[in-house]
């Protein structure tokens, strides 16, 4: 391996101190701490390991962590009616419905319910059309933390050539949205995009968020290029019975070209939850009319 592994679970634990230090600031200037509100409906095993992990999180960070957990058979009215009442409580900064919702439920209804000043994921189409814009938004967490280790690696990423696999309203628009105001040169792909290998071998930047297993080889990477793996796969290990997870990037060939480049775990992961925090701060200092923190 000739490429530095970047290190997400480091770049996440320093911003995670960050925003502890600034929550404790802002709570000694408002006399309350931060709040993020965490709605789980159902019992997905990943989604309530995701949110228990975003609660314990939030109160490592200073901040008060408000879960609501409700049944799978929930009505989306029910929700609706949340999402209100979490609208209207001046201690809730942030609110984040955990997806994938269940099937009887209409997740983008549901997204534009709620306030988007206090919507942390960044998900709703006000604060897409606002970074869209070049406006202050609150941006969806992992290609926030992608951002964050990209400048960490190269500093300015101006004039930089820049390809975004996978055009998701979470990963790979946003992504896009964000490298264009960091004037880089956004290509972004898709399934439809016709020489994919070609067009990432164009790249000084390749930001992976397409959910297929090492689907992008070694030999697609111009030598030198740093390598965002955003990508979460579950594959079957070599020991019988027992699952890893992996990238979208074949990471040791990957490795073996480029400059630097994220593992899986440890890389975009730990960022994701430390930009929700960030996000949850920033939210609470717009909601006070107070200047976004450092
Ligand atoms: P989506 O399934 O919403 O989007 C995947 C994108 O990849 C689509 O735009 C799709 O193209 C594109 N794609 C699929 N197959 C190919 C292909 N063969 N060649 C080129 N492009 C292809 O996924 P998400 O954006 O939600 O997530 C992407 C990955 O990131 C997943 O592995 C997910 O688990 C992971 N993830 C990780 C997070 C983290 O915190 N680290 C957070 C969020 C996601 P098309 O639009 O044409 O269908």
């Amino acid at each position: 391996m000739t490429a530095k592994r970047i290190d997400g679970k480091a770049a996440g634990l320093a911003l995670r101190e960050q925003v502890a230090v600034a929550a404790a600031e802002f709570q000694a200037r408002t006399g309350r701490a931060p709040g993020l509100a965490t709605v789980l409906v159902g019992e997905d095993p990943a989604s309530s390991v995701y949110v228990r992990s975003k609660g314990k999180a939030t109160a490592e960070a200073g901040m008060e962590s408000f879960a609501h957990h409700l049944p799978a058979d929930t009505s989306e009215e029910a929700l609706l009616d949340l999402v209100v009442l979490l609208n209207n409580d001046d201690r809730v900064d942030g609110i984040l419905v955990q997806l994938p919702l269940p099937p009887h439920m209409d997740s983008s209804r549901v997204i534009a319910a709620i306030d988007p000043a206090k919507d942390v994921d960044g998900f709703h189409p006000v604060n897409a059309g606002r970074l869209a814009t070049g406006l202050d938004a609150l941006v969806p967490c992992t290609p926030l933390g992608c951002l964050h280790l990209l400048k960490n690696e190269l500093g300015s990423l101006s004039g930089k050539d820049a390809v975004v696999i996978g055009r998701s309203n979470i990963v790979g628009k946003p992504m896009a949205m964000l490298l264009i105001g960091e004037s880089a040169t956004v290509t972004v792909a898709h399934s439809r995009t016709r020489d994919l290998p070609d067009v990432v071998r164009r790249a000084d930047i390749v930001v992976a968020a397409v959910g297929r297993p090492e689907m992008i080889r070694g030999d697609w990477i111009k030598p030198g290029a740093v390598v965002i793996d955003v990508g979460i796969n579950r594959v079957a290990a070599a020991d019988e019975g027992k699952t890893r997870l992996v990238g979208d990037v074949a990471f040791g060939e990957a490795a073996e070209v480029a400059s630097a480049i994220t593992p899986v775990p440890g890389g975009v992961g730990p960022m994701t939850i430390a930009m929700l925090l960030r996000n949850t701060l920033v939210a609470a200092h717009r909601r006070a009319g107070l200047a976004d923190p450092e």
